[in-house]
């Protein structure tokens, strides 16, 4: 069994602690600082046994040398990304598995935000963290990837399980949207989706995880191949599509 607990740090980012009931085994996922993932280690008495990363960014990467030292942890990330994820010890790419105990995760190499992004999928426990890839009703900016990558990238998530948990790095949900209204004003999902977020936001809870299953109803980065979002943007290519939502958001 998989226990998920999710801890807000900074401004917006999720840290998340993974934890194996059977064998004890305990994974940080993107630490963006130490100090807030070694408290709630100490106050669970759980031992930090491994560091995962999706991407080299700092506000997922600014703790792991900070709990490798503390913990003796094993930093795991892509093997592409070797050169920039500050304390790698086991690289993976596209394909691999990776065992937290008794918990198995299928890594998914989904570029677009960044060149070597990954992405983390227990099916067994049916959670996905998708870093900055895919956030609820939205996705990540294209710093380092083409929209064909992130389109192809955020189809591949697209095929899993309509009951996977998407545990998001940021909670950019609200913004997301009612920026998402604007470019396709009639998805009943997206208002019903929309109304849950504002009411949620309004004593500051979280909105996340969310279920692919929604997402896949509501997100408009999800719904570039859809003949509803075609006909609003006047546009037939799905990549096209996906495009030109991408960069109205950067501007929104
Ligand atoms: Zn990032
Ligand atoms: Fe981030």
């Amino acid at each position: 069994m998989l226990t998920i607990e999710q801890i807000p740090v900074l401004s917006d980012n999720y840290v998340h602690l993974l934890h194996d009931t059977t064998t004890g085994a305990t994974a940080a996922m993107d630490p963006a600082v130490a100090e807030a993932v070694l408290e709630v280690l100490k106050a669970r008495g759980w031992t930090l046994t491994h560091v995962l990363n999706t991407h080299h960014h700092w506000d997922h990467t600014g703790g792991n040398e900070a709990l490798k030292r503390a913990t003796g942890a094993i930093v795991v990330g892509a093997a592409a990304d070797a050169d920039r994820l500050p304390g790698l010890d086991v690289g993976v790419r596209e394909g691999d598995t990776f065992a937290l105990g008794a918990c198995t995760a299928r890594i998914l190499a989904v570029p677009g935000h960044t060149r070597g992004h990954i992405a983390f999928w227990f099916a067994d426990a049916a959670a996905l963290f998708p870093g900055d890839t895919l956030f609820s009703l939205g996705c990540g900016r294209l710093f380092e990837g083409t929209p064909e990558q992130m389109w192809d990238s955020l189809q591949r998530l697209r095929r899993l399980p309509d009951s996977t948990k998407v545990y998001c790095a940021h909670e950019y949900t609200l913004a997301n949207a009612k920026f998402a209204r604007t470019v396709d004003p009639d998805n009943p999902a997206l208002q019903r989706r929309l109304a849950e977020v504002e009411r949620l936001r309004q004593t500051r809870r979280p909105t996340l995880p969310a279920l692919l299953g929604e997402e896949k109803a509501a997100n408009p980065f999800l719904r570039a191949d859809s003949q509803i979002m075609q006909n609003t943007l006047g546009l037939t290519d799905p990549v096209q599509v996906f495009a030109e939502i991408r960069r109205r958001k950067d501007f929104f």
